[in-house]
């Protein structure tokens, strides 16, 4: 699984602690006004992009569309800095009701995290390509680093940020690569191809790490719009599971508001084969390591982050600077335990609990015998259910001294 909200907004919160300064400081929230200075839209009107480029071939409706959609845009970011929900509801589509509860759902988690003193940065509407049904899709730069493709309808005069509806999207479709069966939309026939091939690819990239592959197919439903399951977890971009026999990975499509935003070099394509990879090495661990596979989430999640190059370089640099290394074990408190064993019912620091996942099994890798030495670990795990008794049986080490030499690995890498 890879946690949606706080992996997208984690990119606009690198960009903030980037702006604070040329390194990233050990205490990098000490600078709010620096900060916020970086990302706070300006409080001047935002001048309409058409205006700054006037050679461009914008038909005037084209122009009104844009400039709509970036008054929307300057409201949705107004209402995330000052915590408007007012304001959110103003830049969205209340029509459409699952789509209205998931934004809100999103805005309550980010007020709630730790990153929501950063704010989220300017968001500039950069081009619209007109779709089905009245909408248009809005390419968007997000703080000049990040990106994003959300689609927009006109409601009461004012262009707003949307969704189809599940009639909208055109009757179900089926289709199938070598190693995949998809069950996706007419409305997706812009990204089915390209996700298509990215599976394929996301698959290649895990067998060429780990070795192994399953050669039954697995199902993957691509999610053109939030709406088409209003109730599951907003939390996750994309998420394997075994049901039964079949394997299954779900993922938002781009060009949703769902999707969220990406990192702009690296393009939603480059954002979403990561993601791949990272829901593919679960599956893989699930199927081919079946002697391996019932481990601690940070187990899964550090292997599925380690595959997929997803090497959180900025998070661990802060946060081991800062001091505020999150245990393997937490040994101070009795209950709500704030450590990587458990990292899936984590409370806070989610998206960091990941990175430091990561940091644990390319420590194994680099001074415990490469991935072998990680699948000794993970095989004494599920025998065992103790990470004590695996480390020992594994590396023939006390799991503090394991703890001490991953703490000091950590500093020497990231400190
Ligand atoms: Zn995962």
């Amino acid at each position: 699984m890879i946690p949606r909200p706080f992996r997208s907004l984690m990119l606009l919160a690198a960009f903030a602690l980037a702006a604070c300064a040329s390194d990233i400081p050990a205490a990098a929230p000490s600078q709010p006004a620096a900060t916020m200075a970086a990302v706070a839209p300006s409080a001047e009107p935002t001048p309409v992009p058409s205006t700054a480029t006037p050679a461009s071939t914008a038909t005037p409706s084209e122009r009104q569309i844009k400039s709509s959609i970036q008054e929307t845009l300057d409201r949705f970011a107004e209402a995330y800095n000052d915590n408007q929900a007012d304001l959110l509801d103003q830049a969205t589509d209340q029509t459409n009701a699952p789509f209205r509860r998931f934004v809100r759902s999103q805005f309550d988690d980010f007020q709630r995290s730790a990153l929501a003193r950063y704010g989220i940065a300017e968001m500039q509407v950069e081009s619209i390509t007109p779709r089905e049904h009245g909408f248009v899709l809005a390419h968007i730069s997000v703080g000049g680093r990040s990106a994003a493709d959300w689609p927009f309808r006109e409601v009461d005069g004012r262009w707003v940020i949307s969704e189809p509806t599940v009639a909208q999207l055109g009757a179900p479709l089926k289709l199938a690569s070598e190693h995949f069966t998809f069950d996706t939309y007419p409305w997706a026939s812009d990204v089915n191809d390209a996700l298509m091939r990215m599976m394929e690819q996301a698959r290649s990239n895990v067998l060429a790490r780990l070795g192994r592959a399953p050669e039954q197919k697995a199902q993957v439903f691509i999610n053109p719009i939030y709406g088409l399951h209003p109730f599951e977890s907003s939390f996750a971009l994309a998420y394997y599971r075994p049901i039964t026999d079949t394997d299954t990975i779900t993922i938002y499509a781009p060009h949703s508001f769902a999707f969220g935003y990406y990192d702009a070099n690296a393009g939603w394509e480059g954002e979403l084969e990561n993601v791949l990879t990272h829901e593919y090495t679960h599956l893989v661990q699930h199927r081919s390591f079946p002697d391996a596979s019932n481990v601690s989430s940070w187990m899964e999640e550090g292997l599925a982050e380690f595959v997929s190059g997803s090497t959180h370089p900025n998070d661990l640099r802060a946060a081991v600077r800062a001091g505020a290394i999150i245990p393997i074990i937490d040994t101070t408190s009795p209950a709500f335990k704030q450590d990587l064993e458990h990292l899936s019912a984590l409370r806070q620091d989610r998206a960091l609990a990941y990175g430091f996942a990561y940091s644990l099994v390319a420590f194994i890798v680099e001074k415990h015998g490469g991935l072998d030495g990680f699948w000794a670990l993970a095989r004494a795990y599920q025998k065992s259910q103790s990470l004590e008794k695996a480390v020992r049986d594994a590396f023939g080490t006390s799991y503090e001294q394991f703890d001490q030499e991953w703490r000091a690995w950590l500093e020497q890498n990231y400190g």
